[in-house]
């Protein structure tokens, strides 16, 4: 027998398996509504007309070399990453409060910073928002921290259930990190309003709770970079030390470039480089440094005032067409009389909707009932991807597919 027998096979990530099954539909009508990644008017891929800019002047920049970067990616790079979150002229980054890491996108600086939270904060527990993106869990795992969970999605409601969430962190102890969602919540698009960001910070605060920012979708709410940081901005006022994981994968188109962020925020300034070593601890025996063309693109729009302007205006067009399109969604399921009430498609924000639509076996115990779930019957029937919890990206919606989905929608409700 082999040495390798006794491997057990695990079962496929749930994302990408939506991605691998819509690939092999031969279906002309099918639609992937399963992985987060913005799609043009026509369904396919979009690179922002910025990047493309800017790719050709790194291409022609002679000065521009192979060389290592830095274990922390470049200081100017991690300086322009940090001034996206803050705001340019920002205290905190005057002041020079923020440690930062460039970091293999969004994942890379949450996996990062769990293992810098681990070695320094051995023994507090995590909290994560129920639900929450399926690969925070597996992150904390992998970085042997404990998990906590904090009550978030009224179903009933189908909005924030910020009495159940301050009920449920007002039990964890100090030393413990909250991990929040900057804005465009995953998988439900429910953000707290500014006055629920007030209340929670003020909970965190009296127990000294440790804030864990993740922000993947900045400039994907509203389309607007300023406000989708208010919540990060209002925990910095308040004079909080915390932590933020960036991505620019989805705000940029940068998916498969892996450019982002992992920033450590201190009130004081002196612990700032002993905060820093520890990133460059972790970093070095894990990737040794990050890969310089990713983060070439993200220093050049963010740097150039004129380049930073186009890209901001793509954004507001990218969040846009999805605005619309949630719209769209909901007049055509009003129109149907689809069954139930679907204002929340239009009420929540950032790139995924929460529709609703159950991923579970109704009734798995009759032979004579159509045991299929809703969600089973939209992919096979109907050869709509989306994930089993409900939650389609409307990234891939477009005013060619979106009466398609609305009539399948109303099918598996019905
Ligand atoms: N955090 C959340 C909540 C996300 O939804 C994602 C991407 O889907 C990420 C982080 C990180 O993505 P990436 O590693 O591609 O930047």
């Amino acid at each position: 027998s082999s040495v390798w027998s006794h491997v057990e096979e695990l079962p496929p990530d749930a994302i990408f398996l939506t991605k691998t099954l819509f690939n092999k539909d031969p279906n002309p009508a099918k639609v992937n509504l399963g992985i987060g990644a913005y799609r043009t008017e026509e369904g396919n891929p979009y690179i922002l007309k910025v990047v493309r800019k800017v790719e050709r002047e790194i291409l022609d920049d002679v000065k521009l070399d192979k060389e290592y970067a830095p274990i922390c990616g470049e200081p100017q790079y991690v300086h322009a990453c940090q001034s996206v979150i803050f705001g340019k002229d920002a205290p905190v980054l005057k002041e020079k409060r923020a440690a930062g890491a460039q970091s293999l996108s969004g994942t890379g600086a949450l996996r990062v910073l769990c293992e810098f939270l681990k070695v320094n904060f051995a023994n507090s527990k995590v909290y994560l928002s129920k639900p929450t993106w399926g690969n925070h869990t597996k992150i904390l795992l992998k970085s042997h921290l404990e998990e906590g969970t904090y009550r978030y999605w009224n179903a009933k409601g189908r909005n924030l259930d910020i009495d159940g969430m301050l009920e449920d962190l007002s039990k964890a102890r100090p030393g413990d990190i909250v991990l929040l969602h900057a804005c465009a919540h995953n998988p439900t698009g429910v953000d707290p309003t500014l006055d629920q960001w007030k209340q929670i910070a003020s909970l965190l605060k009296k127990n000294k709770l440790i804030p864990f920012f993740d922000t993947a979708y900045q400039g994907f709410a509203t389309g607007d970079l300023d406000r989708d940081a208010a919540a990060i901005r209002l925990f910095e006022k308040e004079g909080f030390d915390f932590v933020v994981s960036q991505s620019f994968a989805k705000n940029m188109g940068l998916y498969s470039e892996r450019a982002g962020c992992a920033t450590v925020v201190s009130q004081d300034p002196k612990l700032v480089s002993a905060c820093q070593s520890q990133l460059e601890a972790v970093i070095r025996p894990m990737y040794s440094n990050p890969p310089r063309y990713g983060a070439e693109i993200v220093k050049r729009v963010i740097s150039s005032p004129e380049n930073f302007k186009l890209w901001k205006e793509e954004m507001t067009y990218m969040s846009g067409r999805i605005i619309k399109m949630r719209q769209l969604l909901r007049q055509h399921l009003e129109a149907l009389k689809t069954p139930g009430t679907w204002n929340h498609i239009t009420d929540q924000i950032g790139m995924f909707s929460f529709t609703g639509l159950t991923g579970i076996k109704i009734n798995t115990s009759s032979f004579f009932f159509n045991t299929a779930s809703q969600v089973d019957v939209m992919i096979s029937k109907h050869h709509i991807y989306m994930l089993k919890n409900g939650r389609i990206s409307m990234a891939g919606v477009t005013t060619k597919n979106v009466e398609y989905l609305a009539r399948a929608m109303d099918d598996v409700v019905k």
